[in-house]
């Protein structure tokens, strides 16, 4: 079945990659992270975009813009040039904020740099225009707030990165403040596409997602990287939200692979491919089989979506969140 990873980083630039894409009929939308304000993330927007012009066919891909440069005047204007270039001539099919942007950038007198912050308007309106589409991944799963705890789905990354780890740093956003800064930017913005990475950080519980999708029809989500916390739900609950909301989620593993295939140590890549096979084959057994499946050597009751539902969510989905993809 033809399949688009709505979210991942995946150079896969020799021919056993692109054998991997062509076994799963898979095409990758793969999405640049800004984390300056000099422009040297561009590196990521010439390699994707460079992926999606070699072979459109499996590829595609989302840029990015600049992080605010609060003392350039021109910054607004510079940005749109180059997301309104990469959007018209270079194929992009959307636009991504990082979580960065709350949680790391601060304005110059020291507050938080929220997302819904005036000076990011302008390049919001300008992607409106454009009829694109916004991603964003702000802030963190729950347990990014919450103590480390061996065995819960983020363990392993907190771990190895305790600089996004927010438990006790009460000098950082709260999940709710990230939350609300994301949400009054759905609001404000009823005609422009947004897609909110990882379940829209509202992965801990469906019920929460269902209340923003309830709220912001222009509201989508992607499933990356979050398919443990869905597995830590009833998944009799879950099935239902996939089936009451099966037009507004997008399939995506966020697999992170973004070194030059040819140049790295051909054990290495052999054994990211495995890695990469193992999410799809992950997320395949738990979305579209029945009955109990072994994820990571637990038995867990997989959702069985309808075959209607899986297109959507596969490819469908994806096709009508990001057009021309
Ligand atoms: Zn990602």
């Amino acid at each position: 079945m033809f399949r688009i990873d709505a979210h991942l980083h995946f150079n896969a630039n020799t021919p056993e990659s692109l054998a991997v894409l062509e076994k799963y009929d898979l095409k990758l939308l793969n999405i640049c992270v800004a984390t300056d304000n000099k422009g040297k993330w561009r590196s990521q927007a010439e390699m994707w975009s460079a992926r999606t012009r070699e072979n459109p066919k499996r590829f595609a891909w989302i840029t990015s813009f600049d992080l605010p440069r609060f003392d350039d005047p021109h910054y607004a204007d510079a940005e749109i040039e180059n997301v309104r270039r990469d959007l018209s001539q270079r194929g992009a099919v959307g636009v991504k904020i990082w979580k960065n942007i709350g949680m790391e950038v601060k304005k110059p007198d020291r507050s938080w740099c929220y997302v819904d912050d005036p000076i990011f308007t302008p390049i919001v309106e300008a992607i409106e225009r454009s009829g694109k589409t916004l991603l964003m991944h702000i802030a963190e799963p729950l347990g990014c707030w919450q103590p480390l705890k061996e065995g819960t789905p983020h363990y392993g990354y907190y771990k190895n990165h305790p600089e996004w780890h927010m438990y006790n740093k009460p000098e950082f956003a709260s999940h709710a403040r990230l939350m609300e800064s994301r949400d009054s930017l759905v609001a404000r913005h009823p005609k422009l596409r947004m897609i909110g990475a990882h379940f829209g950080s509202l992965e801990y519980d469906v019920v929460e997602m269902a209340k923003r999708f309830e709220k912001y029809p222009n509201f989508g989500v992607d499933t990356s990287a979050r398919l443990g916390d869905l597995l830590l739900q009833d998944s009799k609950k879950v099935r239902q939200f996939f089936l009451d909301f099966q037009d507004r989620i997008l399939y995506g593993t966020d697999y992170v692979n973004t070194e030059d295939q040819k140049k790295i140590n051909p054990e290495v890549v052999k054994n990211g491919y495995s890695y990469f096979r193992l999410m799809t084959d992950q997320w395949w057994d738990y979305l579209t089989k029945s009955g109990t499946v072994k994820i990571n050597d637990k038995e867990v009751q997989a959702l069985g979506l309808p075959a209607t539902v899986l297109d959507k969510v596969y490819f469908k989905n994806a096709q009508q969140w990001y057009p021309d993809i």
